[in-house]
Parts: structure tokens; sequence; C-alpha cells
């Protein structure tokens, strides 16, 4: 079968022809329908320190698919052929770096999803609901991301400010407007994304090299600061922002990944009574059920989709990704 391996210790990722993985009895065998490429990916892509010192040369890479069951093994009975999956493993629910360096996970230290076939242990299988689109299935890695932070506290009513118009700050900016708040600004310089954002529904998208969010607040007649902050950027200067402009009371949710250690005021975080708390974005069934009752219920975060490619065309993916000029990348591995 085709996959994209990471065969040599360099940049780069090659189309290479490998063998078809085998069923174990407790196994479930996935014909790959289509893939999301993800920051992790990337950074495999690149080969940097990280990367080099996690992956062993010669791995299929790829963890965010959907895909169709081909075969089950003789232990398997949740399952069978025809059926619609996804893989929820724990590196893909985990972000990036030190956190998957830890876990055994699929497409970083075992054979991953950017290939025909996978093969995975069947308490990794999530079922989709028919009425979810494959394109936003293949997604639902990094949209649990977003959901379980956008949903670690209460948004109704609330003025909400995510830092980071990522795939991951986008859909939570979606998950938040139909959690209920009642405005909501998203953060970033890169103009495409914000551009993005806008296209999903925010309040404002606001360029923090350009403006303040002390005028936006202005702007918007807000005086005591917003309610709810979701950091999906990991840039200390957004998040030391994002504290100068809280109101008391006002509850955080860190998802972001700061590449190494950031100081604060924490005067900020003590006289205004803040709570921060940190997301690691690990497996939830719960979660996965409540993203599926979310679309049901008229959740789009289909605009976070910029790049729909055929596997062939893979590199295109990855310097769309590099580019910055992009939402989710998704390839199709039909045909
Ligand atoms: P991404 O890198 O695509 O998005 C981050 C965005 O932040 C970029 O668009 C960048 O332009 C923006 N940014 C940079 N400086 C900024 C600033 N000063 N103000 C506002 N925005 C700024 O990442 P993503 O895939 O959307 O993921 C979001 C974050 O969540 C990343 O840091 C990722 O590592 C992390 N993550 C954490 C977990 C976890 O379990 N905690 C899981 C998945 C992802
Ligand atoms: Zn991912």
């Amino acid at each position: 079968m085709k996959a994209l391996v990471k065969s040599r210790a360099e940049q780069g990722l090659w189309l290479e022809d490998v063998p078809e993985p085998s069923v174990g009895i407790n196994d479930v065998k996935i014909r790959v329908l289509k893939t999301g490429i993800c920051g992790t990916d990337l950074h495999i892509y690149q080969w940097d320190a990280w990367a080099s010192a996690t992956v062993p040369v010669g791995l299929t890479i790829g963890h965010e698919f959907v895909g169709e069951i081909v075969e089950v093994g003789s232990n398997v009975a949740d399952f069978e052929p025809g059926q619609v999956v996804s893989g929820r493993c724990r590196n893909c629910l985990a972000g990036r770096r030190h956190l998957c360096a830890h876990t055994a996970g699929v497409g970083v230290n075992r054979n991953g999803a950017f290939a025909e076939f996978i093969v995975l242990p069947m308490t990794n299988i999530w079922l989709h609901a028919p009425s979810v689109d494959l394109d936003v299935a293949a997604i639902f890695d990094p949209l649990g991301n977003a959901v379980h932070t956008a949903l670690a506290f209460p948004c109704v009513g609330e003025d909400v400010l995510v830092t980071g118009a990522g795939p991951i700050g986008i859909m939570a900016a979606a998950v938040a407007r139909k959690a209920g708040a009642r405005r909501v600004v998203i953060s970033d310089p890169n103009a495409y994304r914000r551009g993005l954002a806008e296209k999903v529904g925010v309040t404002l998208a606001v360029d923090p090299t350009a403006t303040t969010l002390r005028e936006v607040q202005r702007q918007l007649g807000m005086q005591e600061g917003f309610d709810v902050g979701l950091e999906m950027s990991g840039n200390p200067a957004a998040f030391r922002e994002m504290l100068e402009n809280m109101s008391h009371g006002a509850k955080i949710a860190m998802l972001g990944i700061p590449s190494k250690e950031m100081a604060i005021d924490w005067n900020r975080v003590i006289f205004n009574q803040l709570t921060l708390r940190g997301i690691y974005g690990r497996e939830m069934y719960e979660t996965w059920y409540k993203m599926t009752v979310l679309i049901e219920s008229g959740l789009d975060i289909s605009g976070v989709i910029t790049h729909r490619l055929s596997w062939r065309d893979f590199e295109a993916g990855f310097e769309a990704m590099q580019s910055g000029e992009s939402g989710k990348v998704i390839l199709d591995w039909r045909g």
C-alpha cells in the first residue's frame, strides 16, 4: 500500500510502498478515507529537535483521520466492516512535543494514518454518527481539543477572548459562540487566519500588533474586561495581554503550549481573583459525544478547512501548513 513515510533523517516525507498492516485478534483494520495534517506532522516533516529525538526513521506518520472498517479481529464484537470510524490515540489528543514524548502515539512512535490502511486496537476506535461530514470527522481530534477547552468554563452570556486563531483557536471560538457567549473576540497577528476566524462568526478578529485589547474593549463598549479567556497561541505576550484584560473573577483555560518558561504578573491573578486552568487535551469519550451533539445541533466548523487535496499532492499540503496561510489541510486517500 501507499504510505507517507519518514524514511530519512532530514526535512521531508516520502511516498512509499509499504506492506499492509496485519490484523491481530483485538484489532480493527481501516481503509483510510481522509486525513488532517496537524502541527505535530509539520514538526516531523521539518525534522526539528523534538521530532528527531522522538520519531523513529522509517515510520508512517499521521494521526488525524477518518476511515471505513474493512476487517476486524476474532475478538472484536463491537465493530464491523463498513462502519465509519476515527482513531482516538493518546498522542493526537495530547498536543505535541514534550507531551507526546511520553506516550505511545500513532504516527509518532507507531505507524500512523497517512496510508491506505491503518490497524488499531479496538479500544482506540471511535464510531462516527452518520450525520458527521467526512471532512469534519477527519479533524475530530483537534476539534476535541477545541471543545474540551471552550467548555472548560460556562460561556453563556459571557464575553470570551481567544488568543491565537490557529485551527484550534478558531474552532474553540465557534464552540464558545454555540455555547452561548455574548461576544467572542479572537486575536492573531496572521491576517489570513483572522479572515478565517471571521468566517466562523466571531464578533471581532483583532491584530495584536496593530491594536491593544484595551482599545478593543473600548470599541465594543466593554468596561470590566473579558469573563472567559481561551489561550490558544502558547505565546507569552498574548497571555500577558489576556491577563491584563480579564474581569474580576474571570476564568482562563490554557491549551497553547509555551515553548519555554514564561513570566507573568501574578498580582493580576491575585488581585483580580482569576482562575487559571491548564487543559491537557487527552482522550475523553465525553468530549467526543459532546462534539457529535454540537455538530448535530448546528455547529459548523467546516470554514476552518482551507485545503482539500489528494494524497498525491501532500507536498502542497505541507507547504500550505508551513506558510501559515492555511487552516486545516485535508488529504483524500481515495483513488
Ligand atoms: P497553531 O500554531 O496553528 O496556532 C497558534 C496561533 O497563534 C497562530 O495562528 C499564531 O499566529 C498565533 N499567535 C502567535 N502569536 C500570537 C499573539 N501574540 N497573539 C495572538 N495569537 C498569536 O496551533 P493550533 O494547532 O491551533 O494549536 C493551538 C495551541 O494548542 C498550540 O500551542 C498547540 O501546541 C497547543 N495544543 C495543546 C494541546 C494540549 O493538550 N494542551 C493539544 C493540542 C494543541
Ligand atoms: Zn493532531
